[in-house]
């Protein structure tokens, strides 16, 4: 089997890495950086110009040079250079050549396959654009991943830790990505991702370059592409300055005329507060989707370049106060993660054992009819929510909602609104049902998603047998051919989990044992743990499931050595008289999934 590139394809710089004696290596390009900037410049005769030597060529040939096109993956946006038009993944295409080209020089070997990381809140086609840029370039990509993910397994690598709740920030140049990532034993689970695909260190860099303007009496709008240039790279450098020092002169010069201005982090952080206000939005959501509070993350980890800012480190502290932050080489992290990922791929046997969940970055589900306000059309009525873990598999149950309905239409989309018109469409499936009054006629619907895109829409009706299938591929619809069908079967098996669901069945047969033996409150105890536990495994969540079965073998050893083995008990009853109180306190919680009980057990 060939070797397997990793590679974070950036919005401003891309990387690339692979995998060799246990560990995740970058791989330098062509002059010796690990950085490519990801910008795209075509020459006279036809010459591409890609990373370095394109960055220089957007002051000297601005129109035929393109950057930040990762923005538009997925849109229909095209890009003109020299009479001829080009779409995002066509140009992130030909930074990913250049990449794959580096990494065969370095190597001294052919690279077909890549694994390639997107931001987590890129949708379905975004992610197929991505996969085909890949192709373009000459590279197989089976497997794409989301940023954070990479982020959080190389922080865990470089620094393992137990049971570890992060909040990986990444501020990169032009998209703001935060996550929650879970970390226990070798499970690595995301439990919330947001953010924000208009916000990076470019968005300070006009700041700053507007505020240059206006200060030397100059609209930078105005000015030639170029002389934007110009400013806007004054900008960046006076930026990074400030990243190690409290103050920075920003040069500029063209037309035979020089201007200076002196600006400082006071002065960053005034003319910059609505970036900062948008940085702490993300950071709100994901704390709120995982009910988890600041005081409860083992540390924040801080990757992207932009995350060497100054200011934005102060900002994040005083957000998120007595927290402990990690700014581990922020420009490196993913495209390590992502070495770590090919390694997993290549079935290496130093990482073989780990074991990575994923979530869904966007709700999935289908239409209802919207009788409040008919004009807004319907009402999106989510199967998979944002957020659940991958492998997820749903069912919901629809019913007719006119007389003698003939039809019914479930149309498939993703997003967040309440109105499917503002999510995203993907499909739809008709199903014929026989003549009934309103509300007597079902369909069961089962949307079942799993990590690398794939999603099964299930259709039955139950009154007359019929069954229908609809199937996407990264948010396209596709005929189930035989690799495909056998990816289905594989999904189907995943979605009960038979291996670990195994040990889970031990383990609620010996509490069932147990909870035949035991009297009085300490049967009540055992019997709200099993409730939990079951709730916990029909979640899904792999990591939630780990601890509630360690909380439950814990409460199961001590209630053998203190009911069923009284002799070997040393007294210590005070303590398991407040250990006692505190489950009881948990178990009066209504909301199980977040039962504070499992923390102080282990
Ligand atoms: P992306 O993920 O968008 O490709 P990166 O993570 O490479 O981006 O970050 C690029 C951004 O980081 C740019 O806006 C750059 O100006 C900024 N940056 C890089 N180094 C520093 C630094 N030392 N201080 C402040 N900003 C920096
Ligand atoms: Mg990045």
């Amino acid at each position: 089997m060939g070797r397997i590139i990793g590679i974070d394809l950036g919005t401003t710089n891309s990387l690339v890495s692979y995998w060799e004696d246990g560990a995740s290596h970058l791989i330098p390009n062509r002059f010796g950086e690990f950085l490519t900037p990801s910008v795209v410049s075509i020459g006279k005769n036809g010459t591409v110009y890609v990373g370095a030597a394109a960055k220089q060529r957007m002051i000297t040939q601005p129109e035929n040079t393109v950057s930040v096109f990762k923005r538009a993956m997925g849109t229909d946006r095209t890009y003109n250079l020299r009479g001829k038009w080009y779409r995002a993944e066509e140009l992130s295409a030909l930074i990913l050549k250049a990449l794959k080209e580096d990494a065969e020089a370095y190597l001294k070997e052919p690279v077909e396959e890549a694994i390639i990381s997107v931001p987590a809140y890129f949708n379905d086609i975004a992610r197929k654009a991505t996969r085909k840029a890949g192709q373009l370039a000459g590279l197989r990509v089976d497997r794409i991943i989301n940023e954070p993910s990479a982020a959080a397994l190389a922080c865990q690598q470089a620094n393992p830790q137990q049971d570890a709740k992060l909040l990986v920030f990444d501020l990169g140049g032009g998209t703001l990505d935060v996550s929650l990532v879970d970390c226990m034993d070798n499970v690595i689970e995301i439990l919330a991702v947001s953010g924000n695909n208009h916000l990076g260190g470019s968005d300070f860099d006009r700041v700053l370059a507007e505020h240059f303007c206006v200060k030397n009496q100059m609209v930078l709008g105005a000015l030639k592409p170029g002389q934007q240039e110009i400013i806007l790279k004054a900008a960046e450098k006076a930026k990074i300055d400030l990243s190690y020092a409290e103050e920075a002169t920003m040069r500029a010069a063209f037309d035979n005329q020089e201007w200076s201005l002196v600006v400082s982090r006071q002065t960053l952080i005034q003319i910059s507060a609505p970036l900062f206000k948008k940085i702490a939005a993300p950071i709100k959501r994901v704390l709120n989707d995982a009910q988890i509070q600041p005081s409860e993350l083992t540390r924040v980890v801080m990757v992207g370049g932009s995350s060497k800012m100054f200011v934005v480190q102060q900002y994040l502290k005083f957000l998120l106060k007595n927290v402990s932050f990690a700014v581990a080489d922020p420009d490196h992290m993913i495209a390590l993660g992502v070495g770590i990922f090919a390694g997993i791929k290549e079935r290496n046997e130093d990482v073989r054992d780990l074991i990575l969940t994923d979530i869904c970055p966007f709700s999935l589900g289908t239409g209802v009819i919207n009788r409040d306000d008919p004009s807004k059309g319907d009402y999106m009525s989510t199967l998979i929510p944002r957020n659940s873990s991958l492998p997820a598999s749903h069912i919901g149950k629809y019913s007719t909602s006119v007389d003698n309905q003939k039809k019914v239409t479930i149309g498939v989309y993703q997003g967040e609104d309440l109105y499917v018109n503002n999510n995203l469409y993907l499909g739809e499936m008709t199903v014929s049902v026989p003549p009934a009054p309103e509300g007597k006629e079902h369909v069961m619907v089962r949307f079942t998603y799993d990590i690398n895109g794939l999603l099964v829409v299930d259709l039955h009706v139950p009154s007359t047998g019929e069954k229908k299938q609809l199937v996407f591929v990264n948010g396209v619809t596709q005929e189930a051919d035989d690799d495909l069908k056998k990816q289905i079967q594989e999904l189907e098996k995943l979605v009960i989990a038979p291996k670990e669901d195994q040990n889970n069945q031990m383990i609620l047969s010996r509490a069932e044992g147990l909870y035949a033996q035991l009297t009085g409150d300490a049967k009540k105890v055992l019997e709200g743990h099993i409730r939990t536990f079951t709730k916990i495994l029909a979640s899904g969540s792999k990591t939630k499931a780990m601890k509630a079965s360690k909380a439950l073998m814990t409460y199961m050893d001590l209630c053998e050595q203190l009911y069923l083995q009284k002799e070997e008990v040393n007294g210590d009853l005070d303590d398991f008289q407040s250990w006692f109180a505190g489950l009881n306190s948990a178990e009066d919680d209504e909301d199980m999934e977040d039962w504070g009980g499992i923390g102080f057990l282990s």
